[in-house]
């Protein structure tokens, strides 16, 4: 059963299931999945997915390749490792915390695994992995042959990489490789840590900790005690809109402040719990077993026994909702295993 293997615990069966400690185990397990000519699904912590109730019929393969190697002769200002993609996230985060290299302090708490990372270039607080990423190497079932990609050829922008677009399921991540910098200062772009530390400067570790808290308020961090973090983080994307179509919306909001972040080509971010809330949705909001969060607009929560029909019921009356009030289009950030 995959439900165990998500953080939304919901979802069916895989047929095949291999776990890959070795980049040999992990060729080994393409090479069965196209001589059975069954697809093929790579799984990390399962903190970005929607299995559907009829599960996987293929195989899946979790990538559990370990280690954190740092590279001969980094030192200097800064220092370069290598993690396997099989190393728990937020714990590689704690090991560079610890050692005090900075570059992805701002992403701390962020469940899943490191191979997952670049796929849809996790962000948080104004950081995102791509900033200390220097390559990743592969595994590339078209060459059928191991590569290493160039931070410029990963194509990364906002919950976005090569890896989830143009070449989804063409790369299966075996490592990645980070440029951090060594006793560097922790990186405050944002309006709720600023006021966190009243305009002084945290340490790294302090950094760390106000992350996590903050995450932890929000449910955003995984919580077995939390029936909150039963999601997948936030299930929605904030929609990048032409500016004339958010000048409509905030015509349309008369003297009211209608939150936005300038994206790159002239275009406009709109935070979509904003929109979703505007739409009729609020925290709470319950659809069969599925609900939003009480404590996070943007995440749909399984709230007891849901399907994975009910959680796609209730993404499917938030997306409706939006489109109807404000005529912007909500896309998922989860990926979406199983559905026809
Ligand atoms: C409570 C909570 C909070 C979250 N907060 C954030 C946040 O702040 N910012 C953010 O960006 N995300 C956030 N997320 C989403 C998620 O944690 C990240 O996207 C994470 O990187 C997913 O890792 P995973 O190992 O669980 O990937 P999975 O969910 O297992 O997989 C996600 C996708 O990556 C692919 N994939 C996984 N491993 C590999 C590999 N080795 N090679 C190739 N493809 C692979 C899968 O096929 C799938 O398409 C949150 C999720 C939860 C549940």
């Amino acid at each position: 059963m995959l439900a165990p293997l998500t953080t939304l615990k919901v979802g069916g069966p895989a047929r095949f299931f291999v776990r890959c400690e070795t980049e040999e185990e992990a060729a080994a397990a393409v090479e069965f999945s196209e001589s059975e000519g069954i697809p093929l699904l790579v799984l990390g912590g399962g903190s970005n997915m929607l299995v559907s109730d009829a599960g996987f019929d293929g195989l899946v393969m979790q990538v559990a390749i370990k280690g954190i190697l740092a590279e001969d002769g980094s030192g200097g200002e800064t220092r370069v490792l290598t993690v396997g993609a099989g190393e728990d996230w937020d714990g590689f985060v704690s090991y560079c915390v610890e050692r005090d290299l900075a570059g992805i302090e701002c992403l701390s708490g962020i469940p899943g695994l490191t191979g997952a990372a670049p796929v849809q270039n996790i962000g948080a607080y104004g950081q995102e992995v791509s900033e200390t990423i220097v390559s990743v190497r592969c595994f590339d079932r078209k060459t059928r042959s191991f590569v290493t990609l160039g931070n410029d050829e990963c194509g990364f922008a906002y919950r976005k990489s090569i890896f989830n677009s143009d070449q989804a399921g063409r790369y299966i991540i075996v490592s990645v490789r980070f440029r951090l910098a060594v006793n560097g200062r922790p990186k405050i772009a944002y309006g709720d840590l600023r006021s966190h530390f009243g305009g002084r400067e945290p340490e790294l570790r302090e950094m760390r900790e106000a992350v996590i808290a903050i995450r932890r308020a929000k449910s955003m961090v995984i919580d077995p005690e939390d029936p909150n973090s039963l999601s997948a983080g936030s299930f929605f994307k904030n929609p990048i809109v032409p500016k004339v179509k958010y000048e409509a919306i905030a015509a349309s909001f008369d003297g009211q402040e209608v939150p936005h972040f300038n994206a790159e080509g002239g275009l406009v971010k709109i935070p979509a719990a904003w929109l979703i809330e505007r739409a009729g949705f609020h925290k709470g909001y319950r659809f069969k077993n599925a609900s939003i969060s009480s404590r996070h607009t943007l995440a749909i929560i399984n709230s007891g026994g849901a399907t994975a029909a009910e959680i796609v019921g209730l993404k499917d009356l938030i997306v409706r909702g939006v489109k109807d009030r404000f005529g912007v289009e909500l896309l998922p950030e989860p990926t979406f295993v199983g559905f026809s």
